[in-house]
């Protein structure tokens, strides 16, 4: 059990020791999104890109914060799956934002700040619902998006 916390910390066993986006990865990093309100950045989500099979991995660092998940390894997605950003009308400041994987098409668990859980509706990769929008990652690479 200790071995298996040490393995977690390691930063060179961050890149995909438990998952593997494919037989041999080489992940590098690709470029930030960063998200801003009033021109302010209040967040950034890093992109990372499996220069072997092209699939690209995100991680979501609100500014400020250090590190938010202990996740191991690159966070998997699966195929069919882009991530995306939803931005939600209700909140402010660093609760208006989340990085989500979405698919092209039906209903995506989205929890709020109140831990409620809410059904939203996809369409083609975007979240159609009136107090939340979305957009995709990978068409704000090495830009700033106003929430
Ligand atoms: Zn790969």
């Amino acid at each position: 059990m200790m071995q298996e916390l040490n393995i977690t910390k390691s930063p060179e066993n961050r890149m995909g020791e438990i998952y593997r986006c494919c037989e041999n990865p080489q992940i590098t990093y690709l470029a930030p999104v960063n998200i801003n309100i009033d021109e302010k950045t209040i967040g950034t989500v890093d992109v990372w890109r499996c220069a072997i099979c092209k699939k690209k991995f995100c991680e979501e660092k609100q500014l400020g914060i250090e590190s938010i998940s202990e996740i191991v390894g690159m966070p998997k997605i699966e195929d069919g799956e882009k991530w995306g950003v939803i931005v939600s009308k209700l909140q402010k400041g660093k609760d208006k934002w989340k990085l989500v994987k979405l698919k092209q098409n039906g209903i995506i668990k989205y929890e709020t700040v109140d831990e409620k859980i809410l059904d939203l509706k996809i369409e083609d990769y975007k979240i159609v619902d009136g107090y939340h929008t979305s957009f995709l990652v990978e068409d704000h690479l090495n830009r700033a998006v106003e929430i």
